[in-house]
C-alpha cells in the first residue's frame, strides 16, 4: 500500500493555529493619550468602579491591530485617550449581550470596548479577534463624537436607518444610541476588509464618511 501524502494545512487551521500558541501575554495596559507615544499603566486598570481592564493572552494576529485601532479611533475622536489591555470587564448585567466571568465571586460581562462618558476615555480589550478590536474602535469612537454632534446630524442618521434584525427581548439592539454606533461600526468594516465600489448617496453615507475620515473629529475637537 503506498503512502497518502499529508495533506497540506487548510486556511482555517493556518489562521486558528495561534490557538495552541499562547500568544502575548500581556501583564499591563498600553494607554495612548493623543498625540502621544503610549505608555504602560499597571493592570488591572479600574479608571471607573466596576470596569477593569485586565492582564492577559493577545494573540499574534490582534496585536498586530492595536496600532490601527487606537489610530482609527483617534482619528474619528481625536481629544480621547484610549487604553488598551487584554480583557475588559464591567461589574454587573451587561448592556450588550455577552459572555460572563467570575471575579472574588461577583458577576463580570466580558467586553470588547467600552466609552467612559465622564473622562472621554475609550478602552479596548484586545484578547478578541483583530476584526473585533478594529470594528470596537470605530464603535466607541463613533459614541465619543456623538457626545459632540448636532442633534439634527443624529436624527439625520436616524431616517436612513431601515429596519433592523433586532432581537427583540434586548434592549440593546433598540436603543437609539446603539443602533447609530453599531450602524457606524458595520459601515467602518469595509475599509478594513477592503471592499470596493463605495459612493456616498445619503446624509447617513456623507456623515459617516465625514466621521471615518476625521473631518467631524477635527471640527469637534475645540468644543
Ligand atoms: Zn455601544
Amino acid at each position: 500500500m503506498g503512502l497518502t501524502p499529508l495533506p497540506t494545512p487548510s486556511l482555517a487551521e493556518r489562521t486558528f493555529s495561534h490557538i495552541a500558541d499562547p500568544g502575548l501575554f500581556v501583564a499591563f495596559a498600553l494607554r495612548f493619550e493623543p498625540g502621544r507615544d503610549p505608555v504602560r499603566v499597571a493592570a488591572p486598570y479600574e479608571p471607573e468602579e466596576g470596569v477593569r481592564l485586565e492582564a492577559g493572552g493577545i494573540s499574534p494576529e490582534t496585536r498586530l491591530a492595536v496600532t490601527t485601532a487606537v489610530e482609527t479611533a483617534q482619528r474619528i475622536a481625536p481629544w480621547c485617550p484610549v487604553t488598551v489591555g487584554a480583557n475588559l470587564i464591567s461589574a454587573g448585567i451587561p448592556i450588550r449581550p455577552g459572555s460572563y466571568v467570575e471575579r472574588d465571586g461577583q458577576r463580570f460581562a466580558e467586553l470588547g470596548g467600552i466609552f467612559l462618558r465622564n473622562s472621554e476615555e475609550i478602552l479596548l480589550a484586545a484578547s478578541h479577534s483583530p476584526f473585533g478590536i478594529l470594528s470596537m474602535a470605530a464603535h466607541e469612537a463613533w459614541h465619543a463624537l456623538e457626545m459632540r454632534l448636532a442633534d439634527e446630524a443624529k436624527a439625520a442618521v436616524m431616517a436612513d436607518l431601515g429596519p433592523a434584525f433586532a432581537p427583540p427581548e434586548h434592549p440593546y439592539y433598540a436603543d437609539p444610541e446603539e443602533r447609530r454606533a453599531v450602524a457606524f461600526d458595520t459601515w467602518c468594516k469595509r475599509f478594513f476588509v477592503g471592499m470596493p465600489g463605495f459612493s456616498s448617496s445619503t446624509d447617513l453615507d456623507a456623515i459617516f464618511l465625514a466621521a471615518w475620515s476625521g473631518e467631524l473629529g477635527k471640527i469637534l475637537s475645540d468644543r
